[in-house]
């Protein structure tokens, strides 16, 4: 979307697609820009998403309001080994993104702080 709202981001490979205002709170559309990852199992570059959620991110807030980053989940099958593989599982775990907890590492970090 705006060269300047990734930046603030400051995700790899992803990009800030939109982003809302409802009810006091900031939703930030992410969309990621890798559109193929590599299989952990048999090593074959897998270019299908077979389907995709979305996971809702709580991440710091910027301007007073409270920020929630619309992440999407990503399930790609594998045609090599024919296994269906998370985006974010095992070796591809993303480390600026805390799953379980459903927020980012930096808010995580804050809140510890405070
Ligand atoms: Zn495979």
């Amino acid at each position: 979307m705006d060269f300047n709202l990734d930046k603030l981001l400051n995700f790899p490979n992803a990009t800030v697609e939109s982003c809302s205002i409802v009810d006091d709170i900031n939703y930030f559309q992410i969309r990621w820009l890798n559109e193929k990852i590599q299989c952990p199992i048999c090593g074959e570059t897998i270019t299908k998403i077979h389907q995709e959620r979305q996971s809702l991110i709580r991440d710091l807030s910027v301007f007073g309001r409270e920020v929630y980053l619309k992440i999407p989940h990503r399930q790609f099958f594998c045609h090599s080994c024919q296994h269906y593989v998370y985006d974010f599982s095992g070796t591809v775990q993303l480390d600026f993104i805390d799953w379980r907890r459903r927020q980012t590492s930096r808010y995580q970090e804050y809140i510890s702080a405070s």
